[in-house]
């Protein structure tokens, strides 16, 4: 038996706890179910339990798993569910990111965010961004500088097909919780200067299985759940 709608249900529970710990209304985090890895049966499962929108992080495996999604759910008349594409981008990839998903969480240069917005279908809404950011400074992570962050922000918001919602970040795991929320507080801080500057920021995405009570403390509006509803990944298969 699957566990997919228990787990949904612990997860749901677990954001509005820290919600409520953080005197915040759990309505105002939303959860994006991580599937990467995961079959196109285990994603139709969480939305007949009621999940909506679906991270995906390796882009052929995406288009595979949305094609057969989205076949199994015409003849239920259900909703095609949201997808937001939460992996590395190369650039001569950008044209299916922008024909197929809603949102793009990990723009971190101008060039792919103007592909982006160039490919982006006339008949299809503006695609949502948020700007990864690089809050741990680790050389080997990806993400723009927070430096360099409030120039990316003002080259994206002026793109005609793109809508920019606000930043993202996955920071260096630890299992303190105080050191995940100084993280994310750095985040926070950012999001808060930008809106300061003019920007009209509304998305904070971050937070994933292992760390999302202290994204929520610090003002998470997405978590980026996987593991934690779908189990354990199992990159061979
Ligand atoms: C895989 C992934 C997640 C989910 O991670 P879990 O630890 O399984 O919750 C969240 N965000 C990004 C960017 C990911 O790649």
């Amino acid at each position: 038996m699957s566990r997919i709608p228990q787990n949904l249900q612990a997860v749901h529970a677990a954001i509005a706890q820290a919600a409520q710990a953080a005197s915040r209304h759990p309505d105002s985090i939303q959860l994006l179910a991580v599937s990467k890895t995961f079959g196109a049966d285990a994603v139709l499962e969480a939305i007949h339990a009621g999940q909506a929108a679906f991270g995906e992080n390796y882009l052929q495996e995406a288009l595979d798993k949305m094609a057969a999604v989205a076949a199994a759910l015409l003849p239920e008349r259900l909703p095609s569910p949201e997808w937001h594409f939460i992996g590395p981008i190369q650039s001569n990839k950008t044209r299916p990111i922008a024909e197929h998903f809603d949102w793009v969480h990990t723009v971190e240069r101008e060039k792919i965010a103007s592909r982006l917005s160039g490919q982006r279908p006339q008949q299809l809404a503006p695609l949502n961004i948020c700007l990864q950011v690089n809050i741990s400074g680790e050389a080997s992570k990806s993400g723009v500088a927070p430096a360099d962050v409030a120039a990316l922000a003002q080259a994206v918001a002026a793109m005609p097909r793109l809508r920019l919602r606000g930043l993202m970040a996955i920071p260096e795991p630890t299992a303190d919780f105080e050191l995940q929320r100084q993280s994310f507080r750095r985040l926070r801080q950012l999001f808060e200067s930008l809106n300061a500057q003019g920007c009209t920021l509304d998305t904070l995405s971050m937070g994933m299985s292992a760390d999302m009570a202290a994204a929520v403390a610090e003002g998470a509006t997405i978590v980026r759940v996987g593991s934690a509803i779908f189990g354990q990944r199992n990159y061979e298969k």
